[in-house]
């Protein structure tokens, strides 16, 4: 088992392959090359025919059918395809301009800056807030739905905190007023359970390398009927996708997307327990150490996979570069271009040096006890350094046994 340093615990950020995701990759990426559009000859036909498997591995997962499933280059331009799309839509059908947008001030990136380019072609924009674990209320949804909402955007799972929004309760509230339902899944689904049988979202997006898949492959789930969704298409040319997507499909990473997507839904509950234990023992040892440390995040509705801790006094930069061998990080890695404090964090109320003091640790399914055991004490090592004090009950500070020689 892994006794690799760094020590991984970047699992919002992006997975490991799964080596057997990569095991059902390799004959597609050497012999069975065609082109799953090629409809003449046999090589065509193979990947057309593993296309299909992988449609309805990932629909599953999701409890959608395989038609409902559009695979696109991740989660990124999932939700592009989804809010431009429906917007595009909507208006090529009404040619009325004024339409608005819905969403909340914890999304992703590719979420509110999606959102923001519409405010380009006169769309209004409401970002509604979150409380201070990162929830947003069905209450504060209802009350800002007018007419004139063309969707409305919630993600399922924070990447940074893992908070888990009421996402049953705002697809009901929206399907009751006749609106639009888009979720960002790229932190729930393969890690909790998403079922769309139960749940009425419109449009869901989500990402075969936040579930040990490869990179550069997701998709769009997209409701077959009732309503019939007005999506139009962002990337026009030769109608793959059901001219929702055109391109010449990903093969190998559609199918490596389909065996992570049935790999998760098979595994998610044993994953979780042992992912769950491993949080909270790296937690409780944190906590066991240093004084005045804070979690961040919801204490139930949570991804069992996230840490995210606020250490006042400290900054997560100098705090990663004491502990070059524990890959972590602070606030989003996705807006880790600009140094600004994360955006989630302020909007669940810490100041900016508290922000600025925060660590985001995910776990995996590939984490184990040995790797918790030592990133304890890598963190109360350089915390307590860096604050200049001493930690609770410190000892001796060698190496763990278990990580010599890794
Ligand atoms: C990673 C992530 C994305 C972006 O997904 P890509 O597949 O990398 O484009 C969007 N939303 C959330 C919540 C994410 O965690």
């Amino acid at each position: 088992m892994g006794r690799q340093l760094p020590v991984y615990l970047d699992n919002h950020a992006t997975t490991r392959l799964d080596p057997r995701v990569l095991d059902v990759m390799m004959p597609f990426l050497r012999e069975q090359y065609g082109n799953a559009a090629s409809r003449a000859h046999e090589y065509g036909w193979m990947a057309e025919a593993a296309v299909d498997i992988a449609r309805a591995q990932v629909g599953r997962l999701i409890g959608a059918d395989a038609e409902e499933i559009v695979f696109t280059s991740g989660a990124t331009e999932s939700i592009n395809l989804a809010i431009k799309g429906t917007a595009e839509g909507l208006f090529q059908r009404s040619r009325r301009p004024g339409y608005q947008v819905i969403t909340a001030a914890t999304e992703h990136r590719a979420v509110l800056d999606t959102c923001r380019r519409l405010e380009d072609f006169g769309f209004r924009v409401v970002v509604v807030p979150v409380d201070g674990f990162g929830r947003v209320s069905p209450d504060d949804i209802a009350r800002v739905i007018t007419d004139d909402t063309a969707l409305v955007s919630i993600m399922w799972a924070n990447n940074e905190i893992g908070t888990i929004a009421p996402i049953a309760d705002i697809a009901a509230l929206c399907k009751v007023r006749g609106v639009l339902f888009h979720t960002d899944a790229t932190q729930a689904a393969g890690r909790i359970p998403v079922d769309l049988r139960r749940v009425p979202v419109d449009l869901l997006s989500f990402s075969a390398h936040k579930m040990y898949g490869p990179k550069g492959i997701g998709a769009l789930y997209v409701r077959k009927h009732s309503p019939r969704i007005p999506l139009a298409a962002q990337i026009d040319g030769g109608g793959h996708e059901r001219g929702m997507r055109s391109g010449t499909l990903n093969v190998p990473g559609i199918v490596g997307f389909g065996k992570a997507a049935e790999l998760a839904a098979e595994e998610m509950t044993e994953d979780n327990v042992r992912i769950g234990e491993l949080r909270d023992l790296l937690i409780a040892g944190i906590r066991h150490h240093l004084e005045d440390v804070s979690i961040n995040g919801h204490p139930r509705e949570k991804l069992v996979h996230n840490a995210n801790i606020t250490f006042p006094g400290t900054s997560a930069d100098a705090l990663m570069m004491a502990m070059k061998d524990v890959a972590v990080s602070s606030g989003s890695a996705c807006s880790s271009a600009q140094p600004e404090p994360s955006h989630v964090l302020r909007a669940i109320g810490l100041s900016e040096p508290e922000s600025k003091g925060t660590l985001r640790i995910g776990l995996g399914r590939f984490t184990t006890r040995e790797e918790i055991d030592y990133t304890v004490r890598r963190v109360m090592e350089s915390v307590a350094s860096l604050r200049g004090t001493k930690t609770r009950g410190q000892e001796s500070l060698g190496e763990p046994a278990s990580l010599r020689g890794a």
